[in-house]
């Protein structure tokens, strides 16, 4: 059990040092922001939704418009979870290309997870990010942790996803 733990936090600190050296300085010149939400999604709860996209109505109201098309068409609602997609997170800035709420507890936590993320003991690559290149990852890993056999494959059902399992 505590040998997983120092697995799991390991990859995970792996994978942040990998997040900031490779992929976040190529958000700047990124040609397909993922905040421009084309291709993410995002992912909220009622509560995060409200201050996030500046609502002023109540949820069964705000529910209500989401059914009879009056709400706004770039968010859906399925069971109790919201989901963005389609129009540019209000919390982007476009012109700096940057989030304004980079490091703050308002940012979903999917933001954060996008593109490399741990899913168990397995690492997610989402080639939805330019910036994503598996090889390179499945180097760096290789090289960080010596001695270790990873095994690299596509999801079949959601081919922009790359696995790499230890
Ligand atoms: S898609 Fe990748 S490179 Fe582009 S802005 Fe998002 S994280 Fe940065
Ligand atoms: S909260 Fe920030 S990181 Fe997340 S989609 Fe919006 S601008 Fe991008």
């Amino acid at each position: 059990m505590k040998k997983r733990f120092t697995q799991t936090k390991s990859l995970q600190n792996t994978l942040s040092r990998y997040q900031a050296q490779v992929i976040i300085p190529h958000c700047r010149r990124c040609l397909k922001p993922c905040c421009n939400l084309t291709e993410v999604v995002l992912d909220f709860d009622w509560r995060r939704l409200v201050p996030f996209y500046q609502i002023d109505l109540g949820q069964h109201a705000f529910d209500r418009s989401l059914r009879d098309g009056s709400g706004p068409a770039h968010i859906r609602k399925q069971d109790d979870r919201y989901y963005a997609h389609g129009s540019p997170c209000p919390a982007y800035n476009s012109s700096q290309r940057r989030c304004n709420y980079y490091q703050s507890s308002a940012k979903p936590s999917n933001c954060s997870d996008f593109p490399i993320y741990l899913d168990g003991l397995s690492i997610v690559a989402d080639k939805r990010c330019e910036a994503v290149n598996e090889t390179d990852l499945l180097d760096t890993l290789t090289r960080i942790f010596t001695g270790r056999r990873f095994n690299m494959h596509t999801n079949r059902q959601l081919p922009q996803l790359v696995y790499i399992d230890m």
